[in-house]
């Protein structure tokens, strides 16, 4: 349908000739379970009248729609997805009144069933485009109004806006009305309705406004398991943080978190009503890794009240913009305000390679990315517009200096609150408090794709002291920018066993070839580390010397953002097949020891079943997978008892296990033989237990069946839906196939659920046949559902484990005789294809070993 799409042209058109005034939005939730009924009143004038313009609406139908007091036939006015709006007058009054539908993808208004206590859960996710599958709404950023929410529902509920929640009055037996007062001018994308019988945690934070109410709010069946204190404790700090930076008061008049039931995404900025995916709600013990991960999520959402609530982008062009901000302004304030000082590490290790990734696609673009319509920004919210642009904001923070970027931040905010602005609106201000031009800088690392590799080049003489160092710099073929950039080189002396940095030069790498002159003349060290401190965006690569080093003493770092610096290059060599797979295995098993970095931890864990599973020549694959298994079982019996290593070895463990296994030892630990040594064996250790063991051949549907009895929630559904689909049988994989691709009626997260599992195959046998099927649906699929489900499959259930030539043509087959295919579908299988062809790259490297 065309009309679910929006130009920028069509935006700008319509922004130029309306302004907005107000909406009044009154939804009945007590009419069925399938629909609701919603009415807008809108306010706004036409800078043109007598021309026309159209309103848009997704739902089941349109009753009414009256204009300036004539009513309008909606047979003839509505039509794929929007009202037209003939003969504006210079202010008009219009009220459409139509009939929306509860979703089950995560977006617009998400209906939700507690298989728990069978209460019903709703919620909204309108970015991007997606308030208008609630009420009728001119749905673009920049076309910003007042909203006045009346909202009808069950008495017992709770109901959640942007505003602060009403008492609400009596509307007949069991039944109520909420009344919500205006929210501030805002656009429609971040306001937010919740409603359900959610548990409540209340609080207040004292700010430059005033006392500002604060509520934390989870399902009735969750509320045992929600750490509100430690949430508060954060939100707290970061009002403060953020207050004083922006030099601006909070902009809202409450601030509300609800942690929401299949949520797509970690969270959303909703105006005073952020939602969060319930992950975050650990019912089990989790890694450090995630608390550390949703302390920064919190943080992020926060930032956006100021920046992209307050002052919003004009069109998502912008959006790079927008949560890179983010991005940026929350690991400052979690490594400058919270325990976790080391968050600029988390960044490098997680959110940093997260970019590099996608900026090695043949689909990466440049940060600042044409985005001609909706279709586009909806498969951009991607590691260039989140990590790319928040380790470029990095640098340009340390370009500008950091008091010149606060103070141009602050007039930022001064000049634009409540409005919307473009990136030259920032550089602006920016250019004046640090008296530098920006136009350059931007073009360099804004408007080109691409990452450059900077390696060292050492000259030595017969004593061993260093006559030359360069660092030389290379790009792709087909992205050739060479960029400045501003780094620091560390050497590094091996002590007792201790890598100890001897020597640390800061300069500016520009060109092919930049003379490091500093360190000529001082012996060759046992480490040279090109970008040390993280401070550039760039490939590194390591001196033979240099990996050597951290080949026999990945260990012997005295810091963990250097460690992880050098094991990056190892695994991206790994990557770029210039180091074997099964070279690349003992670097990283020998990492595991005693590593108290929980990310970092994570990402190893991560790598080695990459390196296993798909960069490892086929041939080797069983060897090196078992050899692999053993010594994580070993790590993983010597950990700490309760610590966070045992928690995620053991995981890996369960994750890599395949049929013909010894399973024993994790069919002692769910069952209870086993001396447990400490590990919390609770709903989610149970669940990845039997999963592993499910897909071993060792346990059965039945099992999981009964497991499912015990674990009658949300998460039980999923966990249940994942271990039957992960058995290593044609029936289990055809079953997770028809639920998630073919049912239409499946929830987005049990979709996610079913995909995870399907893609466990040792037997490649197993999913062969779903080469073909996956290729024939994804058009169909992309046509026929809705965009975050419709990606989901196109990425979750791509065979990855069967990676390797064949797949690789197939794709690439695909890609051939779909020219015509939607861009964002054709973009997708790109990145399959890509992954693919980098895995066939790296196992002919590994196979080069035998
Ligand atoms: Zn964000």
């Amino acid at each position: 349908m065309p009309g679910t799409n929006l130009t920028r042209d069509e935006a700008a058109i319509r922004s130029d000739l309306i302004e907005v005034d107000s909406y009044k939005v009154a939804l009945d939730l007590t009419t069925s379970e399938k629909v609701f009924a919603t009415q807008s009143t809108v306010r706004f004038s036409c800078r043109r009248p007598g021309e026309g313009t159209f309103i848009d609406f997704i739902g089941e139908s349109v009753e009414s729609v009256e204009l300036n007091g004539e009513a309008l036939d909606p047979a003839q006015v509505y039509a794929d997805s929007r009202i037209t709006l003939p003969g504006l007058a210079a202010e008009n009054v219009l009220t459409v009144r139509a009939t929306g539908t509860y979703m089950h993808t995560g977006e617009g208004l998400h209906r939700f069933v507690d298989p728990a206590d069978d209460e019903v859960y709703l919620y909204t996710q309108f970015e991007v485009p997606d308030s208008r599958r609630m009420y009728p709404v001119f749905e673009q950023p920049d076309l910003k109004a007042t909203f006045a929410f009346t909202v009808t529902a069950p008495a017992h509920w709770q109901v959640i806006s942007n505003s602060p929640t009403p008492d609400p009055q009596p509307a007949g037996e069991g039944v109520a009305t909420w009344a919500f007062a205006p929210t501030e001018r805002m656009s429609s994308y971040i306001t937010a309705l919740v409603a359900g019988p959610y548990d409540v945690v209340r609080d207040s934070v004292t700010t430059r406004a005033g006392e500002v109410p604060l509520g934390i709010f989870c399902r009735r069946s969750l509320r045992e398991h929600l750490d509100a204190e430690n949430l508060l404790s954060l939100t707290k700090a970061g009002f403060a943080y953020f207050e004083s930076e922006f030099d601006q008061p909070y902009p809202f008049g409450k601030y509300d978190q609800i942690f929401a039931p299949e949520y797509n995404m970690g969270a959303m900025e909703n105006a005073g009503c952020v939602t969060f995916h319930e992950m975050y709600v650990f019912r089990s013990k989790v890694p450090d890794s995630l608390v550390e991960r949703r302390a920064l999520t919190l943080l992020h959402e926060l930032a956006h009240m100021w920046f992209g609530n307050l002052v919003t982008m004009k069109w998502w062009n912008d959006l790079w913009l927008n949560e890179s901000f983010a991005e940026w302004a929350s690991t400052t304030c979690q490594s400058e305000a919270t325990d976790w000082e080391g968050a600029w590490t988390t960044f490098s290790t997680h959110e940093k390679s997260w970019a590099y990734r996608q900026d090695q696609l043949s689909t990466t673009h440049p940060i600042v990315a044409p985005i001609r319509d909706l279709h586009d920004v909806e498969v951009n919210f991607d590691g260039i517009t989140y990590a790319k642009g928040a380790s470029v904001l990095k640098q340009l923070v340390a370009y500008v200096g950091r008091e010149a970027f606060r103070d141009g931040l602050r007039a930022y905010f001064a000049k634009h609150a409540w409005g919307n602005t473009a990136l030259a609106d920032l550089l602006t201000e920016l250019e004046t408090t640090s008296g530098r031009d920006l136009r350059t800088w931007s073009q360099q690392w804004l408007e080109t794709a691409g990452v450059n590799t900077l390696r060292p080049v050492i000259e030595t003489d017969d004593e061993g002291v260093m006559t030359a160092v360069r660092v030389e710099q290379t790009a792709p073929e087909d992205l050739p920018t060479l960029r400045p950039h501003r780094l620091a080189v560390g050497c590094y002396s091996l002590e007792d066993g201790v890598l100890r940095r001897t020597h640390r030069v800061e300069l500016d790498v520009e060109g092919e070839s930049t003379e490091v002159a500093e360190l000529a003349g001082t012996p060759r060290p046992d480490l040279l580390l090109v970008n040390d401190d993280d401070l550039a965006y760039a490939k590194i690569r390591l001196d033979e010397r240099s990996l050597a080093t951290v080949r026999d003493n990945p260990t012997a770092f005295e810091d963990s953002l250097p460690q992880s610096l050098c094991l990056a290059s190892a695994w991206d060599m790994t990557r770029d097949a210039e180091l074997a797979a099964r070279d690349y295995l003992p670097i990283a098993l020998a990492a595991l020891e005693g590593q108290e970095d929980s990310t970092l931890l994570k990402t190893l864990l991560l790598q080695l079943r990459t390196a296993v599973q798909t960069y490892a020549a086929p041939a080797a694959r069983d060897e090196l997978r078992s050899t692999v298994r053993d010594r994580l079982v070993a790590l993983a019996r010597s950990a700490a008892p309760g610590s966070d290593a045992q928690l995620q070895l053991v995981s890996a463990v369960a994750e890599i296990t395949a049929p013909g296994d010894d399973t024993s030892w994790l069919a002692g630990l769910l069952d209870g033989d086993e001396v447990r040594g400490g590990l919390a064996v609770d709903t989610d250790m149970r669940w990845t237990l039997l999963t592993a063991l499910v897909a071993a051949g060792d346990r059965t549907g039945a099992h999981v069946d009964d497991e499912a009895a015990r674990d009658r929630t949300a998460a039980g559904r999923e966990r249940a839906a994942r271990a039957r689909a992960a058995a290593p049988t044609a029936e289990a994989k055809e079953a997770a196939w028809r639920a998630g691709v073919e049912d239409a009626s499946t929830s987005n997260s049990v979709i996610d659920a079913h995909a995870l599992g399907f893609g466990r195959a040792s037997d490649e046998s197993l999913l062969t046949p779903f080469v073909q099927r996956y290729h024939e649906a994804l058009v169909g699929v992309w046509r026929d559902r809705t965009h975050a489900v419709a990606e989901s499959i196109a990425t979750l259930f791509y065979p990855m484990a069967l990676a390797g030539p064949e797949l690789l043509a197939a794709t690439q087959a695909w890609l051939d005789e779909n020219p015509d295919a939607p861009a964002g579908l054709r973009r997708t299988v790109a990145e399959n294809r890509d992954s693919v062809a980098r895995a066939v790259r790296a196992q002919d490297r590994d196979a080069q070993e035998d």
